[in-house]
């Protein structure tokens, strides 16, 4: 049984690595046995350490994932390690305000890293597993707002509704090839992502009242479902978005 949630002998390749949410997957990447490549415009240095403390291979890429001129350059590096075997698609930001007030700037900052370098990366990795015929996993990460409108962030629910149309589209062309593609939608997690959503006290409030669990949730809660869809467990499973959400959804 162990073994079908094994990464033993994989390479992940997973953006925004250093921090947050990223750095928990790669984590529970590595502890399932998987070499590690973060790719982030700050160094991983802080993953790589940890990821080398488990006894893992690991990579730190400095790159803006905002331009798709830096894909071949990144690739190239991670060659280091080996062919790439599971791409974790988590780098993304997000920029609040009202959508009268809302900016082009604001709009295209966060389409390009959230979905148009999604796209691209994603497209230049797949091509490589292809030629290769290893087949491979790609898990994007999504959010709620791939469900639901959010308020006062439409760049980031556009990219993250899209992002969620754009993984059943990888999956329903790229599973011939044993591609799986899938994503996890996170509820609200304690990063620097939703620093403004956990300092305002009535937004706070009002989140944590909504979760049944009843507590924001830490990278360490997307282990189970990332080592799911980065394995051998999941490789009849296509397309779907995986809330990991503490019940937010269920109210
Ligand atoms: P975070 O702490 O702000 O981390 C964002 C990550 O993305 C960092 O590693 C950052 O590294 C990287 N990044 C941003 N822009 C980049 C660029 N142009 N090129 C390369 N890397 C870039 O936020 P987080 O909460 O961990 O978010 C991770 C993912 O989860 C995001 O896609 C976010 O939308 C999603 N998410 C988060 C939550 C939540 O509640 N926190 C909920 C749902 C979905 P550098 O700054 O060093 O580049």
């Amino acid at each position: 049984m162990p073994t079908l949630f094994s990464l033993k002998g994989k390479t992940a390749l997973v953006t925004g690595g250093n921090v947050g949410l990223g750095q928990g997957i790669a984590l529970s990447l590595a502890e399932a046995g998987a070499d590690i490549v973060s790719v982030a415009r700050r160094d991983s240095n802080d993953t790589v350490s940890r990821v080398e403390a488990l006894g893992r291979r690991s990579l730190s890429i400095q790159a803006d994932l905002g331009s798709t001129a830096a894909i071949e350059p990144v690739l190239e590096q991670a060659a280091a390690l080996g062919p790439i075997d599971i791409l974790v698609n988590n780098a993304g930001i997000i920029r609040r305000a009202d959508a009268v007030d809302f900016t082009e700037a604001d709009w295209d900052a966060v389409m390009d890293v959230n979905l148009k370098g999604v796209f691209f990366l994603t497209q230049a990795v797949v091509r490589r597993m292809i030629a290769e015929g290893r087949g491979g996993k790609i898990i994007n990460i999504a959010s709620m707002l791939s469900f639901q409108g959010g308020i006062r962030v439409p760049s980031y629910t556009a990219s993250k509704s899209g992002l969620a149309g754009l993984t059943k589209l990888m999956a329903n062309e790229w599973a011939k090839h044993g591609i799986n593609a899938n994503a996890i939608a996170p509820g609200y997690f304690a990063t620097d992502n939703t620093r403004a959503l956990q300092d305002d006290p009535d937004r706070n409030r009002e989140i944590l009242g909504r979760i049944p669990a009843g507590r924001w949730g830490e990278p360490a809660d997307l282990a189970g479902a990332a080592v799911f869809l980065a394995s051998r467990a999941s490789d009849y499973v296509q397309g779907v978005v995986l809330p990991v959400d503490g019940g937010w959804q269920a109210r």
